[in-house]
């Protein structure tokens, strides 16, 4: 699937995180950005560190250090109730704006949703005009290189911006602040920039916007060490009728070519009391759908001082009256029988697996540090089909991972088939600095990469369109979305298997559940003429 198809498939979250299609094989050299010959470090009477280079005075309250994002401690995670902007704090955007760009996958859509909720909360308004920006976040991904080089273009066109406007204070955040390559390349080259922090501090924000406004230094604290759950965030959801939740914090997987587990830290569970508390509030706001986040939701639990996992989190959900409950993402090795068995009951469960399996081949599998093999994945998928039949099942996969060879890929276009996914997230390797998988040498040619994405995407999308097609005639449920991009007369909503149907309709069903009968099916998308509204609306 490509960038295009993805977006119509998956509406706007992925849109800004494109398939690999653009990724170069990395020649990026970070090296020269971590020459601080010139840079002088001052300390002031209260102890705080300055570093001056190139002219600019940079606080650096705390930066990004790979081996302590590395080390998984023992310690107890703290659950904090009590977030609060400081009154001195409040009215600071008073009369002021803000713009926040996401990039990169729901949980930053998410954490925008905090921090838009905090700076509202300080005073400041939302804008979707720079120009009219008094603060601008960036709020990025750093898990191929194709988005990393987006933000990077995006800070250097806010440059003139900030020179029409020296008081627009212009900060970066998300994962790519955790990557000291990246807080070295800002500090060095990009010094227009005012404020960098990272994943874990986001509840920080008022204090540093504040440092960042009243100080002229460019203001850095990335925390590498996770920081502990904290509940009461104030948040600003995007929509009305689905809503993210999410149940935990981090990964410990270290799959060896991802960046997550150093960008998000260790994995960290929200306690059942307040999802559920969460939840129940949003089906009494009206939600109709809740997608519960994590990066690796499977294992959720396990932290806790209590046997509970995704199966009893699901077994509790399901009791409350809200439509649709789905989650992600999934990984295959914590997916346990108590889940599957749970997930039969269906109701409010939906029947949508996302099941990322990355490679058909178990000695690729075995340098992703996958931790299952392929006859393991294919038995799980069974027996999740086997306990509801009627689920759709999507996947992500990497090819060109370092010196895969044509036999091992043809093993995934294999295991594609056999596993008749209806839709894929397909990716080309993409080196990550820091990872295992960057330090392996690499045989593939990048023509060879782009090659075996374009016969992936073919077999993938044939797979697509002939599932779809197996729904023409049918009636299904729809919860709708809103206007299609392309058409505003046309609305657009999706399945409970997440396959998106555009149909004729009044404007009052936006938000609501509809049946229609699908007339057309294409590769990714569905086109069907509304029966009536569901039950549920009535
Ligand atoms: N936690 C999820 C899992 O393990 O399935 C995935 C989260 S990751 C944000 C989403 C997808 O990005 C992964 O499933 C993988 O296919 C892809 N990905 C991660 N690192 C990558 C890399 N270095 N190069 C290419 N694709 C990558
Ligand atoms: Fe990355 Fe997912 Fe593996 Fe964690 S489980 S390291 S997020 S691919």
């Amino acid at each position: 699937m490509n960038e295009e198809q993805r977006k119509q498939q998956q509406g706007e979250w992925t849109s800004q995180d494109a398939s690999s299609k653009n990724d170069k094989n990395s020649s990026k050299d970070y090296s020269k950005y971590f020459d601080f010959s010139k840079a002088q470090m001052e300390e002031d009477s209260n102890g705080k560190q300055y570093m001056k280079i190139g002219g600019r005075s940079i606080l650096i309250n705390e930066q990004p250090d790979y081996k302590k994002g590395k080390r998984r401690g023992k310690e107890d995670v703290e659950v904090h109730y009590n977030f609060s902007i400081p009154s001195e704090m409040q009215g600071i955007g008073a009369g002021k704006n803000y713009l926040i760009r996401t990039y990169g996958c729901q949980m930053n859509y998410h954490d925008t949703e905090n921090m838009s909720g905090i700076l509202e909360e300080m005073g400041f308004s939302e804008t979707d005009k720079a120009e009219d920006a008094d603060v601008i976040f960036l709020n990025t991904c750093a898990i191929r290189e194709n988005a990393e080089n987006k933000v990077f273009g995006e800070i250097g066109n806010l440059k003139t911006l900030k020179r029409e406007k020296p008081e627009l204070i212009l900060g970066v955040c998300g994962c790519m602040s955790q990557e000291e390559s990246v807080v070295n390349r800002i500090m060095q080259k990009h010094q227009h920039i005012d404020l960098i922090f990272g994943t874990h501090n986001i509840h920080r924000v008022p204090h540093l916007l504040k440092d960042a406004i009243q100080g002229k230094e460019m203001v850095i604290e990335v925390w590498s060490k996770e920081g502990d759950v904290v509940e009461n965030m104030p948040r600003k959801r995007a929509g009305k009728t689905q809503a993210w939740v999410n149940i935990m914090y981090g990964c410990d997987k270290f799959c060896t070519y991802c960046i997550v587990p150093y960008t998000r830290g260790k994995e960290r569970s929200r306690l059942p009391e307040d999802i559920i508390a969460e939840v129940r509030d949003l089906a009494r706001q009206g939600y109709k759908e809740i997608t519960l986040l994590g990066q690796n939701v499977n294992a959720y639990g396990k932290d806790l001082d209590r046997e509970y996992g995704l199966g009893h989190l699901m077994d509790e959900l399901h009791k409350i009256d809200i439509p649709r409950i789905r989650f992600t993402t999934s990984h295959p090795r914590d997916f346990d029988d108590h889940l599957v068995e749970v997930l039969s009951q269906g109701g409010n469960l939906v029947e949508h697996i996302h099941l990322p399996v990355q490679s058909g081949n178990n000695a690729v599998l075995k340098l992703m540090a996958r931790k299952y093999t392929r006859e393991q994945y294919v038995e799980l998928a069974r027996k999740i089909k086997e306990a509801m039949p009627h689920a759709s099942f999507t996947t992500d996969l990497i090819v060109g991972f370092p010196n895969e060879t044509e036999e091992q890929f043809q093993d995934t276009l294999s295991l594609v088939k056999e596993m008749d996914y209806d839709s894929a997230f397909t990716y080309i390797y993409s080196p990550r600095d820091g990872t295992p998988a960057a330090k392996m040498k690499d045989n593939v040619p990048m023509d060879v990469k782009k090659d075996r994405l374009a016969r992936l995407n073919k077999v993938v999308n044939e797979i697509s369109a002939r599932r779809n097609k197996e729904l023409q005639g049918q009636i299904v449920e729809v919860l709708v979305e809103g206007e299609s991009k392309k058409n505003p007369d046309i609305l657009s909503g999706r399945t409970r298997t997440n396959k998106l149907v555009n149909f004729r309709g009044p404007k009052s069903c936006i938000g609501e559940i509809v049946y229609t009968k699908i007339t057309e099916a294409k590769t990714w998308t569905l086109d069907g003429e509304m029966v009536e509204m569901a039950e549920v609306n009535k």
